[in-house]
Protein backbone atom coordinates (compact mmCIF):
# COMPACT_ATOMS: atom_id res chain seq x y z
CA UNK A 1 0.00 0.00 0.00
CA UNK A 2 1.31 3.43 -0.77
CA UNK A 3 2.21 6.33 2.54
CA UNK A 4 1.97 9.78 2.25
CA UNK A 5 5.48 9.68 3.43
CA UNK A 6 7.02 6.90 1.58
CA UNK A 7 7.64 6.15 -1.77
CA UNK A 8 6.96 2.50 -3.17
CA UNK A 9 7.75 0.43 -5.66
CA UNK A 10 5.93 -1.96 -7.36
CA UNK A 11 6.16 -4.52 -10.83
CA UNK A 12 3.43 -5.84 -12.90
CA UNK A 13 3.54 -9.30 -14.27
CA UNK A 14 1.20 -11.38 -16.50
CA UNK A 15 0.03 -14.52 -16.27
CA UNK A 16 2.23 -17.40 -17.85
CA UNK A 17 0.07 -19.61 -20.25
CA UNK A 18 2.66 -22.49 -20.49
CA UNK A 19 6.05 -23.82 -18.95
CA UNK A 20 8.67 -22.11 -20.76
CA UNK A 21 6.62 -18.98 -20.27
CA UNK A 22 6.01 -19.97 -15.86
CA UNK A 23 10.55 -20.38 -16.31
CA UNK A 24 10.89 -16.91 -17.30
CA UNK A 25 8.53 -15.54 -15.34
CA UNK A 26 10.25 -17.56 -11.69
CA UNK A 27 13.84 -16.29 -13.20
CA UNK A 28 12.60 -12.68 -13.72
CA UNK A 29 10.95 -12.50 -10.26
CA UNK A 30 14.05 -14.13 -8.95
CA UNK A 31 16.34 -11.57 -10.84
CA UNK A 32 13.97 -8.94 -9.24
CA UNK A 33 13.33 -9.54 -5.57
CA UNK A 34 16.77 -7.30 -4.88
CA UNK A 35 14.47 -4.73 -5.36
CA UNK A 36 12.28 -5.72 -2.39
CA UNK A 37 8.98 -4.74 -4.57
CA UNK A 38 6.20 -3.49 -1.68
CA UNK A 39 4.01 -5.61 -4.25
CA UNK A 40 3.57 -7.15 -7.56
CA UNK A 41 0.47 -7.50 -9.49
CA UNK A 42 -0.48 -10.44 -12.11
CA UNK A 43 -2.65 -9.02 -14.80
CA UNK A 44 -5.84 -10.30 -15.73
CA UNK A 45 -6.87 -11.11 -19.42
CA UNK A 46 -9.68 -9.13 -20.88
CA UNK A 47 -13.49 -10.47 -20.47
CA UNK A 48 -11.73 -12.98 -17.59
CA UNK A 49 -10.07 -15.00 -20.42
CA UNK A 50 -7.14 -15.30 -18.03
CA UNK A 51 -9.00 -16.22 -14.91
CA UNK A 52 -7.16 -19.25 -13.99
CA UNK A 53 -3.51 -18.31 -15.09
CA UNK A 54 -3.90 -15.34 -13.45
CA UNK A 55 -4.91 -17.70 -10.72
CA UNK A 56 -2.65 -20.34 -10.64
CA UNK A 57 0.24 -17.34 -11.01
CA UNK A 58 -0.96 -15.38 -7.67
CA UNK A 59 -1.51 -18.94 -5.93
CA UNK A 60 2.57 -19.74 -6.97
CA UNK A 61 3.98 -16.50 -6.42
CA UNK A 62 2.60 -16.15 -3.21
CA UNK A 63 4.26 -20.21 -2.15
CA UNK A 64 7.14 -19.81 -3.73
CA UNK A 65 8.39 -16.51 -3.08
CA UNK A 66 5.94 -15.03 -0.12
CA UNK A 67 5.32 -11.41 -2.13
CA UNK A 68 2.60 -9.40 -1.47
CA UNK A 69 0.69 -10.56 -4.30
CA UNK A 70 -2.36 -8.48 -6.20
CA UNK A 71 -4.55 -10.08 -8.51
CA UNK A 72 -5.98 -7.77 -11.43
CA UNK A 73 -9.41 -8.54 -11.64
CA UNK A 74 -12.03 -6.67 -14.35
CA UNK A 75 -15.49 -6.88 -13.82
CA UNK A 76 -17.10 -6.62 -17.87
CA UNK A 77 -19.33 -8.87 -18.25
CA UNK A 78 -19.32 -11.14 -15.42
CA UNK A 79 -21.98 -11.35 -12.82
CA UNK A 80 -21.61 -10.67 -9.18
CA UNK A 81 -21.65 -14.09 -8.32
CA UNK A 82 -18.24 -15.09 -10.65
CA UNK A 83 -16.60 -12.20 -9.14
CA UNK A 84 -17.73 -12.83 -5.24
CA UNK A 85 -16.39 -16.34 -6.05
CA UNK A 86 -12.62 -15.15 -7.22
CA UNK A 87 -12.44 -12.41 -4.81
CA UNK A 88 -13.41 -15.46 -2.14
CA UNK A 89 -10.70 -18.33 -3.65
CA UNK A 90 -8.01 -14.98 -3.31
CA UNK A 91 -8.70 -14.34 -0.16
CA UNK A 92 -8.33 -18.25 0.63
CA UNK A 93 -4.40 -17.41 -0.62
CA UNK A 94 -4.10 -14.54 2.07
CA UNK A 95 -4.85 -11.97 -0.70
CA UNK A 96 -5.01 -8.51 1.26
CA UNK A 97 -5.21 -5.99 -1.99
CA UNK A 98 -6.78 -6.20 -5.30
CA UNK A 99 -6.53 -4.21 -8.72
CA UNK A 100 -10.23 -3.50 -9.56
CA UNK A 101 -10.82 -2.80 -13.24
CA UNK A 102 -12.99 -2.50 -15.42
CA UNK A 103 -11.38 -4.16 -18.24
CA UNK A 104 -11.98 -4.14 -22.06
CA UNK A 105 -14.42 -6.07 -24.48
CA UNK A 106 -12.59 -9.26 -25.79
CA UNK A 107 -11.45 -8.80 -29.15
CA UNK A 108 -13.02 -12.12 -30.25
CA UNK A 109 -16.33 -11.25 -29.04
CA UNK A 110 -18.99 -10.26 -31.97
CA UNK A 111 -22.09 -8.75 -30.07
CA UNK A 112 -20.28 -5.92 -28.14
CA UNK A 113 -23.24 -4.18 -27.13
CA UNK A 114 -24.87 -7.91 -25.51
CA UNK A 115 -21.24 -8.54 -23.55
CA UNK A 116 -21.53 -5.15 -21.95
CA UNK A 117 -24.84 -6.39 -20.97
CA UNK A 118 -24.48 -9.21 -19.95
CA UNK A 119 -22.92 -8.66 -17.12
CA UNK A 120 -23.55 -7.12 -13.38
CA UNK A 121 -21.23 -4.28 -13.90
CA UNK A 122 -20.76 -1.18 -15.97
CA UNK A 123 -17.43 0.49 -14.92
CA UNK A 124 -14.55 0.26 -12.74
CA UNK A 125 -16.70 2.64 -10.19
CA UNK A 126 -19.05 -0.53 -10.08
CA UNK A 127 -16.62 -3.10 -8.51
CA UNK A 128 -14.57 -0.42 -6.61
CA UNK A 129 -17.89 -0.08 -4.80
CA UNK A 130 -18.90 -4.10 -4.75
CA UNK A 131 -15.98 -4.74 -3.03
CA UNK A 132 -16.02 -2.20 -0.45
CA UNK A 133 -19.61 -3.19 0.58
CA UNK A 134 -18.69 -7.05 0.45
CA UNK A 135 -14.98 -7.25 1.21
CA UNK A 136 -14.10 -4.04 3.62
CA UNK A 137 -10.90 -5.41 4.51
CA UNK A 138 -9.70 -5.42 1.05
CA UNK A 139 -7.24 -2.25 0.18
CA UNK A 140 -8.69 -1.73 -3.37
CA UNK A 141 -6.49 -0.45 -6.39
CA UNK A 142 -7.36 1.51 -9.65
CA UNK A 143 -6.55 2.41 -12.75
CA UNK A 144 -5.76 6.33 -13.57
CA UNK A 145 -5.89 8.05 -17.02
CA UNK A 146 -3.37 11.22 -17.06
CA UNK A 147 -4.09 11.31 -21.26
CA UNK A 148 -7.46 10.39 -20.16
CA UNK A 149 -8.99 7.61 -21.21
CA UNK A 150 -9.33 6.53 -25.04
CA UNK A 151 -13.23 6.26 -24.76
CA UNK A 152 -14.08 9.49 -22.28
CA UNK A 153 -15.95 12.88 -24.02
CA UNK A 154 -13.87 14.86 -22.75
CA UNK A 155 -10.99 15.35 -19.95
CA UNK A 156 -13.91 16.58 -17.37
CA UNK A 157 -15.70 13.84 -17.38
CA UNK A 158 -13.33 11.34 -17.72
CA UNK A 159 -11.19 13.07 -13.99
CA UNK A 160 -15.11 13.01 -12.68
CA UNK A 161 -15.34 9.56 -13.66
CA UNK A 162 -12.32 8.50 -11.50
CA UNK A 163 -13.94 10.95 -8.69
CA UNK A 164 -16.64 8.60 -8.62
CA UNK A 165 -14.77 5.46 -7.98
CA UNK A 166 -11.78 7.23 -5.33
CA UNK A 167 -15.70 8.12 -3.60
CA UNK A 168 -16.42 4.77 -4.12
CA UNK A 169 -14.01 3.00 -2.17
CA UNK A 170 -10.34 3.34 -4.23
CA UNK A 171 -7.57 3.57 -2.11
CA UNK A 172 -4.56 4.36 -4.31
CA UNK A 173 -4.08 4.21 -7.93
CA UNK A 174 -1.82 3.56 -10.73
CA UNK A 175 -1.50 5.11 -13.84
CA UNK A 176 -1.33 3.91 -17.78
CA UNK A 177 1.88 4.47 -18.79
CA UNK A 178 2.84 8.06 -20.56
CA UNK A 179 5.96 9.91 -21.54
CA UNK A 180 5.06 13.20 -20.92
CA UNK A 181 5.48 13.84 -17.07
CA UNK A 182 3.51 17.21 -17.73
CA UNK A 183 -0.22 15.39 -18.59
CA UNK A 184 0.81 13.43 -15.01
CA UNK A 185 1.41 16.46 -13.42
CA UNK A 186 -1.39 18.62 -14.46
CA UNK A 187 -4.04 15.71 -13.70
CA UNK A 188 -3.00 15.05 -10.36
CA UNK A 189 -3.07 18.76 -9.86
CA UNK A 190 -6.87 18.84 -11.27
CA UNK A 191 -7.77 15.89 -9.56
CA UNK A 192 -6.39 17.65 -6.06
CA UNK A 193 -9.05 20.45 -6.70
CA UNK A 194 -12.17 17.69 -7.20
CA UNK A 195 -10.93 16.39 -3.48
CA UNK A 196 -9.19 13.56 -4.64
CA UNK A 197 -6.00 12.95 -2.79
CA UNK A 198 -5.67 9.33 -2.74
CA UNK A 199 -1.91 8.47 -3.73
CA UNK A 200 -0.91 7.80 -7.91
CA UNK A 201 1.48 5.83 -8.75
CA UNK A 202 3.26 6.06 -11.80
CA UNK A 203 2.88 2.95 -14.31
CA UNK A 204 6.60 3.04 -16.05
CA UNK A 205 6.65 1.29 -19.56
CA UNK A 206 10.39 1.57 -20.93
CA UNK A 207 10.28 1.08 -24.28
CA UNK A 208 11.90 -2.28 -25.69
CA UNK A 209 9.90 -3.42 -27.99
CA UNK A 210 9.51 -0.09 -30.09
CA UNK A 211 7.16 -1.94 -33.07
CA UNK A 212 4.91 -3.11 -30.04
CA UNK A 213 4.54 -0.34 -27.89
CA UNK A 214 4.02 2.16 -30.58
CA UNK A 215 0.94 -0.61 -31.75
CA UNK A 216 -0.20 -0.68 -28.07
CA UNK A 217 -0.02 2.73 -27.12
CA UNK A 218 -2.60 3.54 -30.09
CA UNK A 219 -5.05 1.29 -28.23
CA UNK A 220 -4.49 2.94 -25.34
CA UNK A 221 -4.42 6.77 -25.54
CA UNK A 222 -0.39 6.79 -24.64
CA UNK A 223 1.31 9.59 -26.89
CA UNK A 224 5.11 8.73 -27.82
CA UNK A 225 6.38 12.42 -27.94
CA UNK A 226 7.99 12.78 -31.50
CA UNK A 227 11.37 13.15 -30.35
CA UNK A 228 11.01 9.52 -29.12
CA UNK A 229 9.52 8.79 -32.21
CA UNK A 230 11.92 10.30 -34.58
CA UNK A 231 15.23 8.37 -32.91
CA UNK A 232 13.14 5.20 -32.48
CA UNK A 233 13.33 5.61 -36.41
CA UNK A 234 16.39 6.45 -36.60
CA UNK A 235 17.52 3.52 -34.44
CA UNK A 236 15.02 0.99 -36.84
CA UNK A 237 17.01 -2.25 -37.98
CA UNK A 238 18.98 -1.98 -34.51
CA UNK A 239 16.55 -3.25 -32.07
CA UNK A 240 19.66 -3.23 -29.40
CA UNK A 241 20.00 0.44 -29.99
CA UNK A 242 16.20 0.76 -29.76
CA UNK A 243 16.48 -0.99 -26.36
CA UNK A 244 18.91 1.10 -24.91
CA UNK A 245 17.38 4.37 -25.95
CA UNK A 246 14.31 3.43 -23.67
CA UNK A 247 15.84 2.29 -21.08
CA UNK A 248 17.74 5.74 -20.87
CA UNK A 249 14.61 7.27 -21.55
CA UNK A 250 12.73 5.59 -19.52
CA UNK A 251 15.38 5.95 -16.29
CA UNK A 252 15.51 10.04 -17.32
CA UNK A 253 11.55 10.21 -16.79
CA UNK A 254 11.45 8.68 -13.21
CA UNK A 255 14.52 10.17 -12.14
CA UNK A 256 12.18 13.43 -12.57
CA UNK A 257 9.19 11.87 -11.40
CA UNK A 258 11.00 10.93 -8.30
CA UNK A 259 12.31 14.23 -7.39
CA UNK A 260 8.94 15.58 -7.83
CA UNK A 261 7.68 13.90 -4.99
CA UNK A 262 5.61 10.80 -6.88
CA UNK A 263 4.12 8.25 -4.32
CA UNK A 264 5.24 5.36 -6.41
CA UNK A 265 6.26 3.74 -9.32
CA UNK A 266 4.78 0.69 -11.17
CA UNK A 267 7.57 -1.32 -13.40
CA UNK A 268 5.23 -2.74 -16.04
CA UNK A 269 7.90 -5.40 -16.72
CA UNK A 270 6.72 -7.54 -19.46
CA UNK A 271 7.59 -10.57 -17.71
CA UNK A 272 11.73 -9.50 -18.25
CA UNK A 273 13.99 -8.53 -15.56
CA UNK A 274 16.50 -6.91 -17.46
CA UNK A 275 14.77 -3.35 -17.93
CA UNK A 276 13.44 -2.82 -14.75
CA UNK A 277 16.80 -3.85 -12.93
CA UNK A 278 18.58 -1.33 -15.21
CA UNK A 279 16.77 1.69 -14.75
CA UNK A 280 16.55 0.59 -10.93
CA UNK A 281 20.20 0.48 -10.75
CA UNK A 282 20.60 3.99 -12.90
CA UNK A 283 18.01 5.16 -10.16
CA UNK A 284 19.95 4.60 -6.82
CA UNK A 285 16.83 2.47 -5.94
CA UNK A 286 18.38 -1.36 -5.67
CA UNK A 287 21.30 0.18 -3.53
CA UNK A 288 18.59 2.24 -1.35
CA UNK A 289 16.62 -0.88 -0.54
CA UNK A 290 20.06 -3.36 0.07
CA UNK A 291 20.79 -0.09 2.24
CA UNK A 292 17.66 0.18 4.03
CA UNK A 293 17.53 -3.74 4.70
CA UNK A 294 20.73 -3.86 6.01
CA UNK A 295 20.58 -1.22 8.46
CA UNK A 296 17.15 -2.11 9.73
P1 LIG B 1 -13.22 3.02 -15.73
O1 LIG B 1 -12.89 3.75 -14.50
O2 LIG B 1 -14.36 2.08 -15.70
O3 LIG B 1 -13.41 4.03 -16.94
C1 LIG B 1 -13.57 3.57 -18.26
C2 LIG B 1 -14.27 4.64 -19.07
O4 LIG B 1 -15.62 4.81 -18.60
C3 LIG B 1 -13.61 6.02 -18.96
O5 LIG B 1 -13.74 6.66 -20.20
C4 LIG B 1 -14.46 6.73 -17.91
O6 LIG B 1 -14.45 8.14 -18.05
C5 LIG B 1 -15.84 6.15 -18.19
N1 LIG B 1 -16.69 6.09 -16.97
C6 LIG B 1 -16.36 5.64 -15.76
N2 LIG B 1 -17.39 5.74 -14.91
C7 LIG B 1 -18.42 6.27 -15.62
C8 LIG B 1 -19.76 6.62 -15.34
N3 LIG B 1 -20.28 6.43 -14.10
N4 LIG B 1 -20.55 7.16 -16.32
C9 LIG B 1 -20.04 7.34 -17.58
N5 LIG B 1 -18.77 7.02 -17.91
C10 LIG B 1 -17.97 6.49 -16.96
N6 LIG B 1 -7.21 -4.44 -18.43
C11 LIG B 1 -7.37 -5.77 -18.35
O7 LIG B 1 -8.21 -6.33 -19.07
N7 LIG B 1 -6.65 -6.53 -17.48
C12 LIG B 1 -5.74 -5.99 -16.64
O8 LIG B 1 -5.11 -6.71 -15.87
C13 LIG B 1 -5.52 -4.58 -16.69
N8 LIG B 1 -4.66 -3.97 -15.87
C14 LIG B 1 -4.55 -2.60 -15.89
C15 LIG B 1 -3.72 -1.98 -14.93
C16 LIG B 1 -3.61 -0.60 -14.91
C17 LIG B 1 -2.72 0.05 -13.88
C18 LIG B 1 -4.34 0.20 -15.84
C19 LIG B 1 -4.21 1.69 -15.82
C20 LIG B 1 -5.16 -0.41 -16.78
C21 LIG B 1 -5.29 -1.81 -16.80
N9 LIG B 1 -6.13 -2.46 -17.70
C22 LIG B 1 -6.30 -3.83 -17.63
C23 LIG B 1 -6.84 -1.70 -18.74
C24 LIG B 1 -8.23 -1.29 -18.29
O9 LIG B 1 -9.03 -2.41 -18.02
C25 LIG B 1 -8.83 -0.50 -19.43
O10 LIG B 1 -8.13 0.70 -19.61
C26 LIG B 1 -10.32 -0.20 -19.34
O11 LIG B 1 -10.73 0.35 -20.58
C27 LIG B 1 -10.69 0.79 -18.25
O12 LIG B 1 -10.79 0.24 -17.02
P2 LIG B 1 -10.91 1.18 -15.71
O13 LIG B 1 -11.52 0.38 -14.62
O14 LIG B 1 -9.62 1.82 -15.45
O15 LIG B 1 -11.89 2.30 -16.26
Amino acid sequence: MYSKNKFTLSLEFYPPRSEDGKRTLWNTIENLQVLDPEYVSVTFGAGGSTKEPTFKAVENIIEDFGLNTVPHLSCLGSTKTEIRKIINRYLELGVSEIMALRGDIPDNVEDREKFVHSGHFRYGSDLVEFINRNFPLLKIHVGAYPEYHPEAPDPESDMKNFAKKVRAGADTAVTQYFFNNQAYYKYVNDLQSLGVDIPIAVGLMPITNYGKIKQFSQICGAEIPLWIKKRMEAYSGDPRAQKEFGIEVATRQAEELIESGVPGIHFYTLNESEPTLRIARNLGLVEREMTASSLS
